[in-house]
């Protein structure tokens, strides 16, 4: 029977604690997304979040932690630029990849030789993690492919039944993923775009890369595997369109458009269609509305069972970057810039 509980008091974050411990699956809030958390260091448990969530077993989970304390007996000591990278963003929305000790499974790190670990910024997961006396693995609570969580009433669902605890946090702040980030050759390379952009990662340490595959498809051997599989996308066919001419933008979404078309877009472009269901993310340039909004908009627009659904792309800079990465995913890399 899973419970869904909020507002915590401390002998909720025991019980909590306890199933963690117990080898049970707990559903959290994070500042990014909702997690689907279990004890990092207990195999079986581990396995148990893929098969809930439909995971490819190759496709590695990111382990969170409360203090970096926990992070000793989980990874080699951080190069100095490493360390650099942990000093100015965690706790955050940002997961560095290190190479592992033994004390992590391999199920987590499916085969690698490494493992992605984060320190969120919300209470809520800190807390669990704390009472829990472990390190949590935990990837985003949504069905493999679905669009991440990032609020209960989304992905509740989904794992009734599924897990001991589902704690309501409400609606999560940034709404996409973490940026993941490993130190390649001295180089520090985001495989994942999110809230922590190139440009913050360059003030800290002077440099850094964006890995080949955040706008493409990938195929065979990469860098982070979550890049090989479909993710976020609803169930019929959607379009991701984009130009930074309004005129052409509007002319391109009017070539596409069907009868029962849904569009996701700014509010900005939203009298330019009467005629079809339109759900505005917010202001075209407001980058962080758009991020909190965007998996429950997806979400919402899937259960309309339309034709289609367009989307309305945003410029590629600064948390647009991660924002593109996770509409080109959704769409399938069906997607038109202009
Ligand atoms: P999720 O758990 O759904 O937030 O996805 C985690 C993402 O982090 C996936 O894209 C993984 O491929 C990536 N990831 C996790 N661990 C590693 C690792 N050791 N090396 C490279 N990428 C990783
Ligand atoms: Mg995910």
């Amino acid at each position: 029977m899973t419970k869904i509980i909020k507002d915590l008091k401390k002998e909720d974050y025991v019980k909590i604690g306890d199933a963690i411990q117990k080898g049970e699956l707990v559903i959290f809030p994070t500042e990014t997304v909702y997690g689907i958390g279990a004890d990092a260091t207990n195999e079986k448990a581990v396995d148990s979040i893929f098969l809930a969530k439909g995971r490819a077993n190759d496709n590695p989970l990111i382990v969170h932690i409360s203090n970096f304390d926990m992070m000793k007996d989980l990874t080699e000591k951080p190069n100095k630029m490493e360390q650099l990278l942990i000093d100015a963003f965690m706790p955050g929305p940002f997961t560095l990849i290190l190479k592992k000790k033994k004390k992590i499974p391999d199920n987590v790190s499916a085969g690698l030789d490494t493992v992605g670990i984060r320190m969120p910024d919300n209470e809520i997961a800190r807390n669990i993690i704390e009472y829990a006396k472990t390190p949590i693995a935990a990837p985003s609570a949504n069905l493999s492919s679905r669009p991440s969580g990032t609020k209960i009433e989304d992905i509740k669902e989904e794992f009734d039944g599924k897990v001991s605890y589902i704690v309501d946090g409400g609606e999560t702040k940034i709404g996409i993923e973490s940026t993941v980030c490993k130190v390649i050759d001295g180089i520090p390379t985001i495989l994942r775009p999110g809230k922590i952009t190139p440009e913050d990662i360059k003030e800290v340490v002077g440099i850094v890369k964006l890995d080949e595959h955040i706008y493409k498809k990938a195929d065979g051997k990469v860098e982070s595997p979550g890049m090989k599989y479909k993710h976020y996308a609803p169930s019929c066919d959607t379009i991701m369109i984009y130009s930074e001419n309004d005129t052409v933008f509007l002319e391109e979404m009017k070539k596409h458009l069907k009868e029962h078309t849904v569009i996701i877009g700014s509010k900005e472009h939203e009298s330019y269609f009467p005629n079809n269901t339109y759900l505005s993310y917010g202001s075209k340039n407001h980058f962080d509305e758009i991020s909190h909004n965007i998996f429950t908009l997806l979400r919402k627009a899937d259960g309309l069972k339309p034709d289609l659904i367009l989307i309305e792309g945003v410029k590629k800079e600064g948390l647009g970057i991660a924002i593109m990465n996770r509409l080109i995913r959704s769409c399938s890399y069906h997607y038109i810039e202009k």
